[in-house]
């Protein structure tokens, strides 16, 4: 019973077909090798280009994997929605809209002009600007606390004790330039409260280790799963996200987790979805399924060719669109 309301929607015989489809697209996107690592943070050009995985999870907590799915990658972006629901929850939507915004961009990730107009908050926490903006809405006595409680979000997403990839967080740190730029031009503003040298590196830190949390695909099939399934993570049943809050992550995903493609995801998949220059790509099915894909090879607006790919004929094969 639990089972057939759980699955509203998704017939009996396409979880059947889900490893089998899995295995089937592994083998056809493996051999592809367009694209490049992402270099910019230099460590993360060390990436095996080999390595693919897909994984999903479904709302009841059944797993499937194909690929290189034990693959350690450190999250990047896709820390972004998760963080932005943890500051949900800690500050209420009120304060968080106050400092940032839910509007699409149309432009990269890293984009620097991106404020808006009269209240200068970032257009949305998707992007790195919104994003370094939320990371100071994690309130703590002293650093390590507000470090504690991103990861302990991300292990209780996964279910697991997390690390975090020194090296490229270190690699990070050294070459934000850009980042850096965006924490002060914020201060400026007076979006963060972070006004010290110190205290904008200890910000940006923060972000960096965030960025630098190491996950395989099967974590973040999980985490997936558990936007999927209201805010609860399918296996220990806790409570992450409360309904509204998750409905919020999930509203802007949809509309600028993939940057200057979300229109295009929104169109040809139509669900929310997250990507990371690290090369994953999560997407969910609202009530049913978290999907997720890792390939270090990206294109030019940073996302995994290989996972781009695999996830788009997932959801067309299987009929997932939301709008279908
Ligand atoms: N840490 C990366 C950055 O800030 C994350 C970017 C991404 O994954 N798109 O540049």
């Amino acid at each position: 019973m639990a089972k057939l309301k759980l699955y509203f929607g998704l017939r009996t015989m396409d979880l059947f077909k889900i490893n089998e489809l899995l295995q089937e697209l592994y083998q056809k996107y493996q051999p592809c090798f367009e694209g490049q690592k992402a270099d910019y943070i230099p460590e993360l050009s060390k990436a095996n280009q080999d390595d693919f995985a897909l994984s999903v999870m479904s709302v009841d907590g059944e797993s499937f994997n194909a690929g290189a799915t034990q693959i350690p990658f450190t999250l990047q972006s896709l820390s972004k929605p998760f963080v932005y629901g943890l500051a949900l929850e800690l500050q209420g939507r009120d304060k968080i809209l106050s400092k940032v915004g839910v509007e699409p961009t149309g432009e990269a990730f890293n984009s620097i002009i991106e404020l808006e107009k009269n209240s200068h908050r970032p257009y949305n926490p998707m992007i790195n600007s919104g994003a370094i903006a939320i990371c100071s809405l994690i309130e703590g006595e002293k650093s390590n606390d507000r470090l504690h409680k991103v990861i302990n979000l991300f292990e209780r997403l996964c279910r697991k004790s997390l690390q975090i990839h020194e090296e490229v967080y270190c690699s990070e740190k050294a070459t934000a330039h850009r980042n850096r730029a965006i924490a002060y031009l914020l201060a400026n503003f007076n979006i963060i409260e972070e006004k010290s040298e110190a205290s904008i590196e200890d910000l940006l830190d923060l972000y960096f280790k965030q960025c630098s949390i190491l996950v395989n695909s099967t974590d973040l099939a999980s985490m997936a799963a558990t936007l999927a399934n209201g805010g609860i993570q399918p296996n220990s049943k806790e409570l992450i996200y409360s309904k509204e809050y998750n409905r919020d992550i999930l509203s802007l995903m949809f509309t600028c987790g993939m940057y200057d493609t979300a229109g295009e995801w929104a169109y040809s998949v139509g669900l929310p979805a997250k990507s990371g220059v690290s090369g994953g790509i999560i997407a969910v099915v609202p009530g049913k399924l978290g999907i997720a894909a890792y390939s270090p090879l990206i294109d030019g607006h940073g996302h995994s060719i290989r996972a781009e790919r695999a996830i788009k004929e997932f959801v067309s094969r299987l009929n997932l669109n939301i709008f279908s």
